[in-house]
């Protein structure tokens, strides 16, 4: 469907000025907004109160209308453009190679936009995706922040009821340009490239997703990994190519049951002892062995270790750890395939993504929910995961995780006790690539926190498990 059809129920006379959508191929609701309300006469804030933005110092107007709101109807309605079908592009969703779930409406996100477009107070949603650096057409970086104070921009009105104005004053909207000058927008060098890259889009969106752990924010760079466009549609040299790894090829899957011990994830409850595959557990002893060779040689073991692991005080903590690789996990009542482990040193919210991973994997490719309404969240999603095929690459996906997450909370917690340097923990971003049953591929990209803030720790509590594995 090319542009001409999308708004071809338009009124054959913009109903306000800033309403004339033909040179503006696939207009965001943003850009939209922004038009109508900044070439408006008269009072911009009558207008904005007569489309429907009521509470608008506080409403987002990217997040109003990249969904259906009764807000965004409104608009459309007074608009006369109800009837078109320039909505359904306003999502960033709608332009992204990956499955978004709630990922653009978890919170509210700066403006991205081409200081070009937004003189004519063009905007796409397109332009929200991290994976597109520049604007197709002008080849402009997309700007986030305003290039004069660097505050970030944000999608409300001022307390003039103007969008698009920074606090400094800056505005690079041109009154002229998105008037008398609009068809000197590239109209058709746009929407020919927005036309290509929309159908390469929307042949990889159909098999892939992307998982973000719940409350990281600053998954940008690594959606910009994943979800980067050949280089024939982004002619436009940003650096080296992001870390990718790849979990896909032939190889055996896991036995049935692999998944029973990540199968508990994510739950209410953090868990500190928890049920892993046993086939972690060298992995974890070998994390171990790194993290403490990393530490001066002669560090002493941490005095509130001694006793809690049972260590030995008068060793170094590179002598105790040689001897016992497993003293932090504490492997113990291992039972079929799953062996509870100490996880108290990983941050909990990855702890909770292992889970969602599952939950993900088994809501897209795995059996209908009905035939396992009677099992207990635990065994549905282990037995859904069973029915998977390609899931071994959702089991190293999770092995490496895993081990990363302890990796850095093992740093973090023993860097804390002796004074050492602690490295930046990373995010987890994960994509799925897989269709009618079978996951064909997980590509694993992590992203460095900003934040020095401590991460989110598992209380320790006590030692025992609150409750056995249950037998299917
Ligand atoms: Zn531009
Ligand atoms: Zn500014």
């Amino acid at each position: 469907m090319g542009w001409a059809e999308i708004i071809h129920a338009r009124p054959a006379l913009p109903a306000a000025l800033g309403a004339e959508v033909e040179p503006y191929p696939y207009l965001s609701g943003f850009g939209l907004v922004h038009r109508v309300t900044r070439l408006a006469t008269p009072l911009p804030s009558q207008v904005t109160s007569t489309l429907g933005f009521r509470n608008r110092q506080v409403t987002d107007v990217l997040l109003a209308t990249q969904r259906p709101t009764q807000a965004r109807s409104t608009f459309l309605r007074r608009l006369h453009l109800q009837d078109t079908n320039m909505a359904a592009y306003w999502s960033p969703e709608q332009w992204s190679p990956v499955q978004t779930g709630d990922l653009f409406e978890r919170r509210p996100r700066p403006l991205r936009q081409c200081p070009q477009c937004a003189a004519h107070g063009y905007h796409c949603a397109l332009f929200q995706l991290p994976s597109i650096t520049h604007c197709p057409w002008h080849r402009q970086p997309l700007e986030h922040t305003c290039p004069r104070c660097d505050a970030p921009y944000h999608a409300r009105f001022d307390d003039k009821a103007r969008l698009g104005v920074c606090t400094c004053g800056y505005d690079p909207f041109d009154p002229v340009v998105a008037s008398v000058h609009m068809w000197d927008f590239p109209t058709d060098k746009a929407q020919a490239w927005l036309e290509d890259y929309s159908a390469w889009a929307q042949r990889r969106r159909v098999c892939r997703w992307i998982c973000v752990p719940a409350n990281c924010t600053e998954w940008d760079q690594g959606f910009a990994a994943l979800a980067a466009p050949p280089t024939r549609l982004q002619r436009i040299d940003t650096g080296p190519p992001a870390a990718i790894e790849v979990f896909s090829g032939p190889g055996a899957d896991p036995a049935p049951r692999h998944f029973w011990g990540w199968s508990c994830w994510g739950g209410e409850r953090p868990l500190t002892l928890a049920p892993l595959p046993a086939t972690m557990y060298p992995l974890l002893c070998e994390a171990t062995k790194a993290v403490v060779e990393a530490l001066p040689p002669e560090s002493r073991t941490p005095f509130e270790l001694v006793d809690a692991n049972a260590l030995e005080a008068s060793a170094t903590l590179r002598e105790n750890v040689f001897l016992r690789p497993d003293c932090f996990i504490k492997p113990r009542d291992q039972s079929g395939s799953a062996m509870w482990l100490n996880l108290s040193t990983v941050d909990a919210h990855i702890a909770a993504f292992c889970g969602h991973l599952l939950d993900q994997a088994t809501a897209h490719l795995g059996p209908s929910g009905s035939a396992l309404a009677s099992y207990s969240l635990q065994a549905a999603r282990s037995a859904a995961m069973d029915q998977i095929r390609g899931r071994g690459h959702l089991a190293h996906a999770l092995a490496k995780i895993l081990t990363q997450a302890y990796i850095y909370g093992l740093h973090a917690d023993l860097g804390a006790k002796l004074d050492a340097s602690i490295p930046r923990a990373a995010w987890p971003i994960l994509e799925m690539v897989g269709d009618s049953g079978r996951l064909r591929a997980a590509r694993l990209n992590w992203i460095e926190q900003k934040s020095a803030a401590a991460p989110a720790r598992v209380e320790r509590r006590g030692e025992r498990p609150a409750s056995r594995p249950l037998l299917l």
